[in-house]
């Protein structure tokens, strides 16, 4: 026999990282293996932390599992799909669509990656804000893409500043990604801003990605508009799916929706129907969950709330890290995130992904560094909202305490 050849990842993956899953998460598990109690704030998986899937979403999948064993047409099954359309139907601002425009998928992450691979040839650009959920660089990057970060001004809320992606705007910019309510600062962008972009995007005949997973988690007066109803005259592509408002992450289940005129990108669509015909189908018993979800009561009403659970914890990780000397935190008007900024005039921090490790190594918890959200300065950190609020404190304070001796 001869000697094994060395197998090496491909260089598509060079520029592809998902820190969320990094480093930390490998020692982190390392630490637990070893018997330690890990607290982990680096994922938004609502199970974990003790929210339940709504029984009618549990009850449905199960009596569908008998008859779900064989594959599905490739968009979908069509009750959720009429399902999906009916959700967006009362939304009178939401253009009109039919099930043909609907695409499920195995969350919206398998969605991202099928459009980024049938949108991108080598060296187009897109518009990604930083910080951004990372998967959206990634599978730009992995698609042949090159992202382009616009800044979110923390200043103004994190809402996306305008003039910046106006300045990034080249000839090769194809589409400019927009996650409202956003991860990883839980802002919820105003109309102002979304109307700018679509102006942006109007002159520049730019694809607009809207990434709304999180347009039902909103706190205090916050109204989530969706990118959509702002730009009915543009294409749009609103993603969307189970795994938050309905707390089933793991049951992978996503949704694309196509608005706007399709006539000058027949081409681009029918790329991603190849692509989704060569996945065959989305995981067909979690596709039934889609109808039960999607007509049912908004259970998630009831935990965003002034007295839920989702806003009594949102509260307790801001005011908390308020407290901490040198660390502001904009409070988040939606989403399951809060990303407090350390002050480097007093913190000296150099490389937040080894701060992250320290952390975990000193406190046994696990966040997760805001460069690993294509913010560009080690001086953020990510921390998911969704353990009760005196875990969160408690976690926090240590924070706290760990940054008030932090020698890097
Ligand atoms: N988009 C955003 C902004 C997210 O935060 C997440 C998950 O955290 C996803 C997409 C992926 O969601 P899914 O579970 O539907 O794949």
């Amino acid at each position: 026999m001869s000697p094994l050849r060395p197998l090496d990842q491909s260089s598509k993956l060079k520029d592809v990282l998902y820190e969320i899953r990094g480093q930390a998460l490998v020692e982190a598990d390392r630490l637990e293996n070893e018997g330690h109690t890990i607290l982990k704030l680096n994922t938004g998986n609502p199970a974990v932390f003790g929210f339940e899937a709504p029984f009618q979403i549990v009850r449905d999948m199960i009596e569908a599992v008998p008859h779900a064993h064989g594959y599905s047409d490739s968009r979908g099954i069509m009750s959720a799909r009429r399902a999906v359309v009916y959700r967006y139907e009362q939304d009178p601002t939401f253009p009109s669509f039919g099930p043909d425009d609907v695409y499920l998928g195995n969350g919206v992450s398998e969605l991202i990656t099928m459009v980024m691979q049938a949108l991108l040839d080598e060296g187009d650009e897109v518009l990604i804000p930083a910080p951004d959920y990372p998967l959206w660089t990634a599978m730009t990057s992995l698609g042949g893409g090159t992202p382009v970060h616009y800044l979110a001004d923390e200043q103004n809320g994190w809402q996306p500043d305008l003039e910046d992606i106006r300045a990034k705007v080249t000839p090769r910019t194809k589409a400019i990604v927009v996650i409202n309510p956003n991860n990883p600062t839980g802002a919820v962008y105003s109309r102002e801003v979304l109307e700018g972009i679509a102006e942006i995007a109007r002159e520049n005949s730019l694809l607009v990605l809207a990434d709304e997973i999180y347009d039902r988690i909103l706190f205090d007066d916050a109204v989530h508009i969706p990118m959509a109803s702002v730009a009915p005259d543009l294409l749009v592509l609103t993603f969307n799916g189970l795994s938050k408002t309905y707390r089933v992450a793991g049951y992978r289940s996503g949704w694309l929706v196509i608005t706007g005129p399709k006539d000058h990108a027949r081409g681009f669509i029918e790329g991603i129907t190849l692509l989704a015909s060569t996945r065959l189908c989305p995981n067909v018993p979690a596709q039934h969950a889609v109808q039960a979800a999607l007509s049912g009561v908004q259970s998630i009403d009831a935990l965003i709330g002034p007295s839920g659970r989702l806003h009594e914890q949102r509260d307790a990780a801001w005011q908390s890290l308020e407290a901490i000397p040198g660390v502001t935190c904009v409070k988040p008007q939606g989403a399951l995130y809060a990303f407090p900024r350390f002050d480097p005039d007093v913190y000296e921090i150099r490389d937040d992904a080894k701060f992250v490790y320290d952390f975990l190594v000193a406190e046994h918890v696990l966040l997760v560094q805001g460069t690993g959200f294509n913010w560009p300065t080690p001086d953020h950190v990510r921390i998911v909202t969704l353990p009760e609020a005196r875990v969160l404190t408690e976690a926090v304070e240590r924070l706290g305490n760990f940054l008030s001796s932090y020698r890097p």
